[in-house]
């Protein structure tokens, strides 16, 4: 059974959220504040988080924070903040996903199941992410267009590269990357990413023009799809 940690204050959400998870054959846990959370989180090892981010006693934000010092469980951030600064402050904590307030109960499941499928996804024994485009192995660190057929990356390209695929379907925010792999103090080099990213499609994407695997999410970042 997959067990879902919801965080939320609103009580009326809250039962919703219990009625429609548990109909589908979701366990569901609910804390009502942070701190609940974060002790549920330890105690009860969930398969995924459902984060409200206006919490009466902490912000939302600073639960994926201190989640994130210990587990890599996803987490599906609900917020009526619309603002996009917001959106990104939660995914550069490690947020895997965002709904905006109000959402529809149908989608909710079907975010759920792709968080969960992701964490499967980038278990450590993945070692080759195979496209129709190209296939990458993170651990003899190759490139190959067609068998045998092998790309020659720069080290930076690399990089980049391999945060992508191994966090296949999720936007990475460009801070993030920066971060990642110019460090914190070159993070607001966004002109760094489009240059190296456009490198990376030109080697790897059959049309560059129109990329199928690495994608932009204008404002946001980027994101690898099989
Ligand atoms: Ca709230």
């Amino acid at each position: 059974m997959t067990r879902v940690l919801v965080v939320e204050d609103d009580p009326q959400l809250v039962r919703a959220l219990v009625i429609n998870m548990q109909a589908r054959q979701y366990g569901v846990d609910p804390a009502p504040d942070g701190a609940t959370a974060l002790r549920l989180a330890a105690m009860r090892r969930p398969d995924v988080v459902v984060l409200d981010l206006g919490l009466p006693d902490m912000d939302g934000v600073d639960v994926i924070k201190a989640l994130r010092g210990w587990t890599r469980v996803p987490i599906l951030v609900l917020s009526a903040r619309r603002a996009s600064d917001e959106k990104v402050a939660a995914l550069d904590a490690g947020a895997d996903d965002y709904m905006t307030k109000p959402f529809s109960m149908d989608e909710l499941p079907a975010r759920l199941r792709a968080a969960v499928r992701r964490t499967e996804a980038v278990a450590p024994e993945t070692v080759e992410v195979i496209t129709e485009d190209f296939t990458i192995d993170l651990v003899a660190k190759t490139a190959m267009r067609a068998p045998g057929v092998y790309v020659r990356l720069t080290p930076t390209e690399w990089h980049l590269l391999e945060i992508l695929v191994s966090n296949p379907g999720r936007l990475i925010t460009q801070k993030q990357l920066l971060q990642e792999v110019w460090g914190a103090s070159q993070s607001n080099k966004t002109n760094y990413l489009r240059v190296y990213m456009a490198q990376l499609r030109r080697k790897l994407e059959s049309d560059p023009a129109h990329p199928r695997h690495l994608i932009t999410e204008p404002g946001m970042g980027y994101r690898f799809e099989r």
